[in-house]
């Protein structure tokens, strides 16, 4: 049987609108047969989607997205295969929420500052047991009228050098590496070409993180154009990296992105599940 895989998705355990147990139904209808939850800088959603994957006859596999600073660069490294009972990683994934907490506190001051009150509640009730991410307050400022789409609240507000964007040292890029490597699972960039970064910088940033024991990187992920997924082959190719694929799926009200609706990976590329 040929395996549709999805190796990045979001649940409510961060910025994702499905529950884990609803995500991985959502899969299912999909035809996805091979899925990753990999929510940010969480495991907590991997056990309630496992328990589902069981019943529903779907090869889970233990994942997580995690945000990682590469010289002043926030670079999002995905880790795939993990034990999530790996106590290094347990006690990163601590510090890593606390950066949150703190931040998400900072950001509601700026938006206080800009006589927009009440963030952090908000907030906060809609990530529940969750983590907080900018996507949570992109969603509290349309909601309350700050901006008429999320990416206008990004545009406005959340993204680097907006009003209340809050610059923040996520743990070293070696050391989110290591924290994946040591839980037995296999690093990933995520989306490579979302960070903008020019040729000379993610050779750089992609010579440090195969120097760091990274092995893979999203070639295929759900929005890249067939021209964006030719520049991340190149990338593979060159860094002699594994390659990974997923949709970055959050929520069902996107048209455009779904569960497992991916183009296939070159050919002439390593895929990162042999590595498993
Ligand atoms: P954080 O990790 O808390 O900084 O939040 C990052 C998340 O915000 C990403 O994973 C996306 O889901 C979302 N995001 C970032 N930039 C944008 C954007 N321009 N438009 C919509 N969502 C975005
Ligand atoms: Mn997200
Ligand atoms: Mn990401
Ligand atoms: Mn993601």
């Amino acid at each position: 049987m040929t395996q549709r895989y999805d190796l990045h998705c979001h649940s409510t355990a961060s910025d994702g609108a499905l529950a884990p147990a609803a995500l991985v139904k959502r899969a299912v209808e999909q035809g996805v047969t091979v899925l990753a939850l990999t929510d940010h800088d969480t495991t907590e959603g991997l056990a309630e989607a496992r328990q589902q994957a069981d019943l529903l006859g779907l090869q889970f596999i233990n994942g997580i997205e995690l945000s990682a600073t590469y010289l002043n660069q926030c670079l999002h490294i995905v880790g795939l295969n993990i034990d999530p009972a790996n106590p290094q990683l347990m006690v990163g994934l601590q510090q890593q929420q606390t950066l949150r907490t703190e931040r998400a506190h900072k950001i509601a001051e700026k938006l206080a500052k800009k006589k927009i009150s009440g963030a952090y509640e908000a907030v906060s009730q809609a990530a529940g047991n969750g983590e907080i991410t900018r996507s949570h307050f992109a969603d509290f400022l349309v909601r309350n009228g700050h901006a008429d789409t999320l990416q206008g609240a990004f545009d406005r507000y959340l993204s680097k050098g907006q009003s209340a964007y809050v610059p923040t040292i996520w743990a070293d890029l070696e050391q989110v590496v290591n924290w994946i490597n040591g839980a037995g699972g296999v690093a990933v960039l995520a989306h490579p070409l979302r960070y903008k970064l020019t040729a000379k910088w993610m050779n750089r940033a992609l010579t440090a993180f195969k120097a760091a024991g990274g092995q893979g990187i999203e070639v295929v992920t759900g929005r890249a154009s067939l021209e964006e997924i030719r520049f991340s082959h190149q990338y593979a190719i060159k860094h002699q990296l594994a390659a990974s694929l997923g949709s970055d799926f959050h929520a069902p009200d996107s048209p455009y992105l779904e569960l497992g609706r991916l183009a296939e990976l070159p050919k002439d590329l390593q895929p990162v599940w042999e590595l498993f």
